[in-house]
């Protein structure tokens, strides 16, 4: 298994790669644009359930779920999509507790790895109505797919 480190440095040459394969250029920049609009539907749909603010209130009051050693889940591909999206990653140290990925304002990244995504936790089911759970899931459904298929576009390059 690569180092997070190490996989930064390769997502960063392969953002470099892309911009020099025109042959996969527009499609992956147009799957982006999708990604885009789904990830904020995602966000809005966080909002509008409650979800951000019972995390954002969890993540002061004790440790967020965000644990050690979760951003070894990330593909290279994955986080070149985070690089195309205009995220810059943490410089920091690992904190040896937590995901390299969460900073004082949360995570860092925009695209999430299904672990990340798929990961709710008892206080957040005892608060979500199942309507709005539901909804929510149909979205992330969404950015699921799309990240699923710009990972297999960029696996090529
Ligand atoms: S998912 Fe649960 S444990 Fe994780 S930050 Fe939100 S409330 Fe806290
Ligand atoms: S949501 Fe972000 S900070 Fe939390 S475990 Fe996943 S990648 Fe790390």
């Amino acid at each position: 298994m690569l180092p997070i480190y190490r996989k930064i440095h390769l997502a960063k040459e392969k953002k470099e790669k892309i911009f020099q394969k025109s042959e996969y250029f527009s499609e992956i920049f147009q799957l982006l644009e999708e990604l885009k609009k789904v990830i904020n539907d995602v966000q809005k749909e966080r909002l509008k359930t409650g979800m951000t603010n019972i995390c954002a209130q969890c993540a002061m009051e004790s440790k967020p779920c965000c644990g050690s050693e979760i951003e070894n889940k990330y593909s290279v591909e994955l986080l070149t999509i985070n690089l195309l999206l205009g995220i810059s990653f943490p410089r920091k140290e690992k904190n040896i507790e937590m995901c390299f990925f969460l900073t004082e304002k949360g995570c860092s990244l925009l695209a999430r790895d299904v672990f990340c995504i798929n990961f709710i936790c008892e206080k957040i089911k005892s608060q979500l109505s199942p309507l709005g759970l539901k909804n929510l899931r149909e979205f992330e459904g969404l950015q699921l797919n799309l990240q699923f298929k710009i990972e297999e576009i960029l696996k090529k390059i």
